[in-house]
């Protein structure tokens, strides 16, 4: 690449990659659906239940706050100072290629273990409020896992970013946008198939009237499923959920085995309708690009922000530390979009099952849930 190219095409590249992502969130998130009222609780719910969905959050939110605190600051901290590249070193490894990954999972431990304490209180809380209902044993196999999993995951982007700064010391952005929308189409393909089953175990729902009842639902709504799956989260958690996941071959639904147990059949047929409400408005597919178009400016900007310093593996600390910065900065837009995205499955279940009554009896039991 000519010297002038490579200073104006990832500037370039980011700016067009910024409108794609801003206008495909702009266009394809429902933002306004029906005219509502201003929500007020004291219309459903009693002063006791509110005094004790208070008394939740009030005991939750100081725990849970810290934790989210010490999870940014740890990483933060680490990689946006000396002590990131001194790690680094300290591992006295020669290879790049083992170092990095060594160190991914090292930080990971370290932001995981200084979080265990706040994580505990706020878990107790949750118990004490009848939420989840896992042993200590689960926990930290779950913790485990997710640290295993996020890790594996860290060190594929910085060995791959790292490896496409080496072969191309100014120009790895373009391959490395490439690389990332791959990879996030690929793990939405493969998400359901390879990291559902590490938590919870599926099985095909058994022949009966629940399940025809289920899928003459989805023939109804114009949805292709093929499969009804239990998910036997009841081990977890008392929460009710279900989902539709993947899509093409891999899209099924899914309904956790707490919602067959006491919900009436009504309001456990509305929640199928607002995951059918999902897959008819191809949220899923919606997710998958913005998540492509997020990946491909992620990358661009990672080349703007670091360029040819990302070919050295001593900065490891400060590509994760950069992660970490940007996925934060990223979750309110997300939080956003999918209230938005949950409200028109909603308003699509409310539709489909022409229920009103059993919809409204469903949102009050759910609220004091959340
Ligand atoms: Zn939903």
């Amino acid at each position: 690449m000519p010297e002038s190219a490579a200073r104006w095409a990832p500037r370039a590249a980011a700016v067009l990659l910024a409108v794609a992502l801003v206008l495909t969130i702009v266009l394809t998130t429902p933002w306004h659906l029906v005219d509502l009222p201003e929500p007020d609780a004291t219309l459903d719910f009693t002063p006791a239940d509110i005094a004790r969905q208070n008394a939740f959050r009030h005991e939750l939110l100081p725990w849970s706050t810290t934790s989210w605190v010490i999870a940014l600051a740890v990483p933060l901290a680490i990689g946006f100072s000396a002590l990131g590249r001194r790690l680094y070193d300290a591992l006295r490894i020669r290879r790049w290629y083992v170092a990095v990954p060594l160190l991914v999972f090292g930080l990971g431990l370290l932001a995981s273990v200084v979080t265990v304490p706040t994580d505990v209180m706020a878990e107790r809380v949750t118990r004490k409020y009848g939420l989840s209902v896992q042993d200590w044993g689960l926990w930290t196999r779950d913790r485990a896992v997710n640290w295993l999993l996020t890790s594996l995951a860290l060190s594929v982007v910085a060995l791959v970013l790292i490896g496409l700064a080496k072969r191309w010391r100014r120009g790895w952005w373009l391959p490395a946008a490439i690389v990332s929308a791959l990879l996030v189409l690929g793990v939405s393909f493969a998400y359901p198939v390879l990291v559902e089953p590490r938590f919870n175990q599926f099985t095909s729902m058994p022949a009966g009237p629940l399940r025809d009842d289920f899928l003459k639902l989805a023939a109804d709504d114009g949805v292709p499923v093929k499969d009804v799956l239990v998910a036997d989260a009841s081990k977890r958690t008392t929460a009710l959920n279900a989902y539709v996941s993947g899509f093409g071959s891999t899209r099924r639904l899914v309904v956790y085995d707490t919602l067959l147990k006491d919900t009436p059949p009504a309001q456990v047929r509305l929640v199928v309708a607002h995951e059918l409400g999902h897959a008819a408005e191809n949220d899923v597919l919606h997710g998958t690009l913005i998540g492509v178009l997020g990946g491909a400016f992620a990358a661009t900007l990672l080349g703007l922000l670091l360029g040819a310093k990302m070919a050295d593996p001593r900065r490891t600390a400060l590509l994760l530390a950069l992660i970490v910065a940007g996925t934060t900065l990223a979750a309110p837009v997300q939080n956003l979009v999918s209230r938005k995205i949950e409200a028109r499955a909603d308003y699509h279940s409310l539709r489909l099952t022409n229920d009103p009554q059993d919809f409204v009896a469903m949102q009050h039991d759910l609220a004091p849930q959340l």
